[in-house]
């Protein structure tokens, strides 16, 4: 597998740096400008909601950010790493080692179990069958559904599929979780149960950016930037990089709570 160089100052260096990214798009005669020189900091550990209307550009970024995509014009580090300078197989091990993808309609493989589907990307990378296994576990551990490992998604809520997904995206030990709109498919609660997941891989160190349009999401965020016509209108922060995620005044707590039998 090929690496990817990265000095001893990268550890140190922030997620993601964007300096000035344009993406354009021809469309037959004219010209759409999706991003319009977007330039943003993400350090790590933070959790940071991409918020904006339809067509503000909040999936070109990620698809930039996830090197999906490259800009028209522009500098985009990842974790130190000078993107422009890596060929495709370089690109497609970042992609693998250092960011886990959640997407708005899950994509697990149905028919397979909660445990297969997490193990996935670990076999991509070779990892041998017994570790697999244990590190998959951890992952569905860390998300809440041990309990689950051996169902398949058609026998689980939409809340426990994403938040496999989550598992699924975290078992590679990425330096960067990305979602789009990964709350998009959820009903209230299960969005909620699905963002606390997210508090709490945060809280665990992982830095996480999500896009999303509902106000109700972007409260579980550290820092909240906005897009408009592919510029960054407002950014600000709610709470430190380094401290607790923000308190979540508005999930009620379980009307009956733990009792006994
Ligand atoms: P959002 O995710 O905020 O809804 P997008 O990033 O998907 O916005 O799109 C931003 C703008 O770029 C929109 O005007 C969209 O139509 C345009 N766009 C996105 N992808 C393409 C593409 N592959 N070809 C042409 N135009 C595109
Ligand atoms: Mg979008």
């Amino acid at each position: 597998m090929s690496t990817v160089a990265r000095g001893p100052a990268a550890e140190r260096r922030p997620v993601i740096e964007l300096r000035r990214i344009v993406k354009s798009y021809s469309r037959g005669e004219s010209e759409v400008h999706a991003l319009r020189g977007v330039s943003l900091v993400v350090d790590r550990g933070d959790l940071v909601a991409i918020m904006g209307a339809s067509g503000s550009g909040k999936s070109t970024l990620m698809n930039i950010v996830g090197c999906l995509d490259v800009p028209t014009r522009g500098h985009f580090w990842l974790d130190g790493v000078d993107v422009r300078t890596l060929d495709e197989e370089q690109l497609a091990a970042i992609r693998n080692r250092k960011i886990g993808f959640v997407f708005q309609s899950f994509n697990l493989i149905a028919r397979t179990t909660a445990l297969a589907n997490v193990q996935l990307p670990l076999a991509y990378a070779g990892v041998r069958a017994t570790e697999r296994r244990e590190r998959a576990l951890d992952a569905l551990t860390a998300v809440g559904l041990a309990d689950r490992a051996g169902h398949v998604p058609s026998e689980m809520s939409g809340g426990q599929q994403q938040r496999v997904a989550v598992a699924r995206a975290i078992v590679t030990n990425p330096s960067l979780v990305l979602a789009d709109e990964p709350t998009g498919n959820l009903d209230t609660a299960s969005s909620n149960e699905v963002m606390g997941i997210f508090s709490e891989i945060n809280a665990e160190g992982r830095t996480v950016v999500l896009i999303t349009h509902e106000d109700d999401v972007a409260k579980f965020a550290k820092r909240v930037v906005r897009l408009r016509d592919g510029e960054i209108v407002d950014d600000h922060r709610v709470a430190p990089v380094d401290g607790p995620p923000p308190l979540r005044a508005h999930v009620a707590a379980s009307p009956t709570g733990t009792h006994a039998r």
